[in-house]
């Protein structure tokens, strides 16, 4: 494709896609092919404040007020984007190679947020609190937190804007989005549905770019509450702005997450469920299930399937229907695959399977890598704690439960874990001990609105999903009433 054919974006302000105020600009690489695909901007702080003016200036729309507004507009932005389901797909496909059976899946799904929270948005409710003071009428309400800034990572681009999007516009809020300079087409696509669903201009409005935007978007004074999703090192970075400026904050970010194979699993179910946490999206899901703890009395088994299962794996075209894994996403991912890989071999872990590109011509200009096994790998082994987001699954043994849930819980991450067994008391004691936010029992990397998402230690602060993401973006205001007013002693508290 040549310079003149690729498709340039601009920013998303007011309603309108605008040009930005600077020059620069990001070149957007399609993973399956090596080529530029688009272009975007890379806004700069006066992009930054233009978006966050217009966001500020919804506060006269009607839109904070008016829970109906927001419901209806909300419920019509879900079917926009079931009719639209295939372009915003093509879009992902296009910037991050996810395999497009994988992504049409998840942007079908996409809707039901918005659903779930238009059917919130007028249930964002106060109470009354009773006083000893049979003259007073005490009483809270929630009000939205103003502009919320929306940060998020590459891999699934509209389910992370939903996630943190359709419930901050339910309670009244208004939002700027800053998806990654890896994958920005689908959420600019998305945010004119956004005018088509009826939602006054400036509710939803997106920057592009890439730290630098970031940044500028965090320090912004009209920015009420960031949320985030992507790594660590950068939630860090970002928590640490929000907190000097004294901004509240939610991030959503990696695991390291534990899938445990007792003995007396369902073994068919779980080697499909195994397979699938690890290898789906090419590792590159936050909820990855890339510490794979076997049993011992199953440990040869389990290894050979799943090394049957891995090497069976269609690589290819994201496009085609068949393929099961598509290329990894971009450039500086894949390094990050290959250091890990080359750690594991360092640290002692035993390749099973993998741990080089494919060699097929016909994938030669894309960023492909086979799926990955190693077996027996050391507790400190760097693959073993650290997240590679790639498909690289580390295979570790253990005898018991108790050394399973030791080993389980022995990274700083705590994001999701997966037990399969068919013994319920089992699962229960496991699901009560293991220290991350999600637990699966006998199923894998499944979600729904709400089903609260949280990161327990460096996975995250703060929660998405249900009623409490809904509340999460707003604050509580108490209001006094004294119906029978008197003099009193100024210089004593009414208490
Ligand atoms: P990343 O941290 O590199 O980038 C995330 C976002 O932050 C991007 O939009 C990026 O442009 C922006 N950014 C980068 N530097 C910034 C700065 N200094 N200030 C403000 N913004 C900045 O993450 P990534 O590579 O895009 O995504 C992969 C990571 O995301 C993985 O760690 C994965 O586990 C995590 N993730 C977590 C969840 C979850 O729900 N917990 C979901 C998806 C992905």
């Amino acid at each position: 494709m040549n310079g003149a054919e690729l498709r340039h974006y601009g920013l998303w302000i007011g309603g309108y896609e605008v040009p930005s105020e600077g020059d620069s600009r990001i070149p957007v690489i399609d993973p399956s092919t090596g080529e530029p695909w688009s272009s975007i901007a890379d806004a700069t702080d006066a992009d930054v404040a233009k978006a966050v003016a217009s966001a500020l200036a919804t506060g006269e729309s009607g839109w904070r007020t008016s829970a109906a507004l927001r419901s209806k507009s909300l419920f019509r932005l879900a079917e926009l984007i079931e009719e639209h389901a295939d372009e915003l797909a093509a879009c992902d496909v296009r910037d991050n190679g996810k395999i497009l059976r994988e992504t049409a899946n998840q942007i079908r799904g996409v809707p039901r947020w918005y659903r779930y929270f238009a059917g919130l948005a007028d249930k964002v409710q106060g109470y009354t609190v009773p006083s000893d003071r049979p003259s007073a009428v005490n009483f809270t309400v929630r009000e939205p937190l103003g502009v919320i800034a929306c940060i998020t990572a590459w891999n699934s681009p509209l389910l992370l804007v939903a996630v943190k999007l359709a419930p901050a516009l339910a309670a009244g809020n208004a939002a700027v989005l800053k998806p990654s300079e890896f994958a920005s087409s689908s959420t600019l696509e998305f945010a004119r549905l956004c005018i088509e669903a009826g939602m006054p201009q400036g509710v939803v409005n997106v920057v592009t770019g890439g730290p630098v935007a970031g940044e500028a978007l965090i320090r912004h004074p009209g920015i009420a509450h960031v949320n985030f999703t992507g790594s660590p090192r950068v939630g860090a970075i970002v928590a640490a702005a929000a907190g000097s400026a004294l901004k509240g904050v939610t991030l959503e970010l990696g695991g390291k997450s534990p899938n445990i194979i007792f003995e007396d699993a369902p073994m068919d179910a779980a080697i499909a469920g195994v397979l699938g946490g690890m290898f789906a999206a090419a590792g590159q899901s936050c909820v990855a299930g890339s510490r794979v703890l076997v049993q011992r009395s199953v440990y040869e088994e389990v290894v050979t399937r799943l090394r049957a299962r891995a090497d069976a794996i269609l690589l290819g075209d994201p496009r085609n229907a068949q393929t099961e894994m598509g290329p990894i996403a971009n450039r500086p991912q894949l390094e990050k695959i290959e250091y890990y890989v080359g750690a594991a071999l360092e640290d002692g872990a035993k390749l099973v399977t993998g741990g080089a590109k494919p060699q097929d011509p016909a994938l030669a200009s894309g960023l492909y890598y086979l799926p990955t096994i190693f077996a027996d790998v050391p507790a400190e082994c760097r693959l073993a704690r650290e997240e590679v987001f790639g498909p690289v699954m580390a295979i570790i043994p253990f005898t018991d439960e108790d050394e399973a849930l030791k080993i389980a819980n022995s990274t700083d991450y705590g994001l999701a874990s997966g037990v399969w067994t068919s013994d319920l008391s089992r699962a229960h004691r496991m699901a009560q001990k293991l220290q991350s936010g999600s637990v699966f029992i006998n199923t894998y990397r499944a979600m729904e609105p709400g089903m609260p998402v949280s990161g327990f230690k460096q996975s995250g602060i703060g929660h998405e999903n249900g009623m409490d993401a809904v509340l999460e973006f707003t604050q509580t205001k108490a209001i006094w009433v004294e119906t029978e007013p008197a003099a009193a002693d100024p210089f004593k508290m009414r208490i």
